[in-house]
């Protein structure tokens, strides 16, 4: 396993649609592995293979991580291969969202409060799953990013704005460092 580099915003690659899984295969593995690693490293609860440069429907996710700060929680990776959502509810969650690509930002999102997504897991089989509340936030997050979306894009078009100049100019500063 090997821990790869997220990519932040502004980045083009970000905004690309990811393409579906036509094979399970080991090579598909190894990037849920590498992923899951990175996710944990972040530290994160959930991660697109989009984020690490790779335009394919994956992602890994363990919500149990951010549950309680001072305890080291059991792991519970879970891995969405072709994630589709096949029903969403009419109630709504908001919920205060962060994203890796968008380091030290966070914004309520209102999304529906649950969703059930049919998808391949780790081994190439298919499943279901209904989730609610902080789960269902996080596969609708993720979902997003292979679409190209962000959490960002749900906000005002100022507040968006204000976001990437911010990250922009973190950006420059971390690469002035590099340089020197
Ligand atoms: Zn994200």
């Amino acid at each position: 396993m090997a821990i790869r580099k997220i990519l932040t915003e502004p980045n083009k690659i970000l905004r690309e649609k990811s393409l579906r899984v036509e094979n399970m295969s080991k090579d598909i593995q190894k990037l849920m592995d590498d992923m899951l690693e990175t996710l944990y490293a972040a530290p994160g609860i959930g991660l697109a293979a989009i984020q690490v440069g790779v335009a394919k429907r994956v992602i890994v996710m363990d919500i149990n991580r951010g549950r309680d700060k001072d305890k080291e929680p059991k792991k519970n990776p879970m891995y969405f291969v072709n994630p589709e959502i096949t029903w969403k509810s009419e109630d709504q969650f908001t919920y205060e969202e962060g994203c890796l690509s968008v380091p030290n930002q966070f914004a309520e999102i209102e999304r529906p409060k649950q969703c059930q997504v049919k998808h391949l897991d780790y081994n190439g089989n298919p499943q279901e799953l209904k989730a609610d509340g902080l789960l269902a936030t996080c596969i609708q997050h993720e979902i997003d990013h292979l679409e190209g979306i962000l959490f960002i894009d749900y906000l005002s078009k100022l507040k968006k704005e204000m976001i990437i100049k911010k990250l922009s100019k973190q950006k420059k500063e971390n690469m002035e460092r590099i340089v020197v």
